[in-house]
């Protein structure tokens, strides 16, 4: 779903400056295990609380905070007390399954400590390419963000095979990114960021402090620094930029033992590798409408509902909804069609066909009655759609 081979929208695009980052506060912080554990066998606990209390200093600040965890793996070797394993996939899912819930014991500890709750969601490539399990996470990580929740992300390595894994927390953060629209994804490394050359080969190699274009030159540069030294998964965090900054996510490389490194980097402060946004959010979002199979589904609605969507910006409604032709799923692109057939618009259903046929004509206010559950008041939301 979404592309990551290469950033050629950044040609046509303008990158938004960071100064633009003060009107907007969702962040996405994005925790390496080299960062939890100092670079010890480890994780430690000074360290998380430190990361903590950095994160509660913002949470005070209403900034809205998401956190990408690395560290369930460690945690297990850990716990188990170091032990020989086979270098089997069935070895490291286990050790996943003891450390992710020691992992997460210790964060909900450390951010009780600041009196903020957290919860717990742990996401495969399953959760988020098809569009209908997209929205579940997506509406997921909505409510907790709503109601002050941090939500706390590591991939769900317990089960995630090859084919569903993910498989790095760089392309995970990044996916959260788009996932929650966030504004900034902080990358939190044992690095400085990115730097012309593997600075410990070469010792006047300089930090890249801004990046805007990023090509196979940059691209050569961290993965050389990868397979170099082991300095590590630079070049993951070059893919997770390109993404995420294509869906209006800044995106901050730095390293994590910089004193209050996260408090000062939303102050301002130049620390690391910055990679701005690019600035197409909607149109990335339009484009990914477009670019989904169409269903032969259509909703028909009435010029209320109309005139809402083509010239009021609204989302649309259950009460606008005067029938439903064709099936469709939950999460499948749809065509909203006029009285007289002629097709306006697209968007992404909320719900599946048979229950839009149940709601429609009424208020938002009586889906739950009607359904028996809700996935809220929109049939279609304004940001899954597009007028043509
Ligand atoms: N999900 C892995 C873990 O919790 C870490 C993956 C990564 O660091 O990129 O151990």
């Amino acid at each position: 779903m979404i592309n990551q081979t290469t950033d050629s929208v950044q040609s046509t695009a303008s990158v938004r400056r960071f100064g633009e980052l003060q009107a907007h506060r969702r962040v996405v912080i994005k925790l390496g295990t080299s960062v939890l554990t100092g670079g010890t066998r480890r994780l430690s606990p000074p360290q998380m609380v430190d990361i903590a209390r950095q994160c509660a200093e913002l949470y005070h600040r209403g900034y809205e905070l998401i956190v990408c965890t690395s560290g369930a793996v460690a945690a297990g070797r850990e716990r188990l007390g170091f032990p020989e394993l086979p270098a089997t996939v069935a070895s490291k899912q286990m050790l996943a399954a003891v450390g992710q819930s020691r992992l997460m014991l210790m964060w909900e500890r450390f951010f009780e400590i600041y009196g903020i709750h957290v919860g717990q969601i742990l996401l495969t490539h399953g959760d988020v390419e098809s569009r209908h399990r997209f929205l579940n996470a997506q509406d997921t990580l909505h409510t907790l963000i709503e109601n002050h929740i941090v939500p706390i992300i590591n991939e769900n390595d317990a089960v995630a095979t090859e084919e569903i894994k993910i498989g790095d927390n760089d392309n995970l953060s990044a996916l959260v990114a788009v996932l929650t629209s966030a504004d900034l994804l902080i990358l939190l490394t044992d690095q400085a960021g990115l730097f012309t050359a593997d600075p410990r080969e070469t010792p006047n190699a300089k930090l890249i402090t801004e990046v805007d274009v990023i090509d196979d030159k940059l691209r050569a540069l961290a993965g050389g620094s990868r397979s170099g030294l082991g300095v590590g998964g630079m070049i993951t965090k070059i893919e997770a930029a390109t993404v995420a900054r294509r869906a209006g996510t800044h995106v901050i490389i730095t390293d994590g033992k910089i004193p209050n490194v996260l408090v000062r980097v939303l102050q301002g402060e130049n620390l690391g590798t910055h990679i701005p946004a690019i600035d197409t959010p909607p149109e990335n979002r339009k484009r990914w409408v477009l670019a989904g199979a169409v269903n032969s589904g259509h909703i028909v609605v009435d010029a209320g509902a109309r005139h809402a969507l083509c010239h009021r910006g609204r989302s649309l409604l259950s009460a606008g909804i005067v029938a439903i032709e064709g099936e469709f799923d939950r999460g499948d692109t749809v065509s909203i069609i006029e009285t007289n057939g002629l097709e306006f618009a697209r968007g992404i259903a909320r719900y599946p066909s048979q229950d839009m046929d149940r709601i429609k004509g009424h208020h938002s206010d009586a889906i739950p009655d009607i359904l028996g559950y809700t996935y809220g008041v929109v049939a279609i939301h304004r940001n899954d759609l597009i007028l043509l």
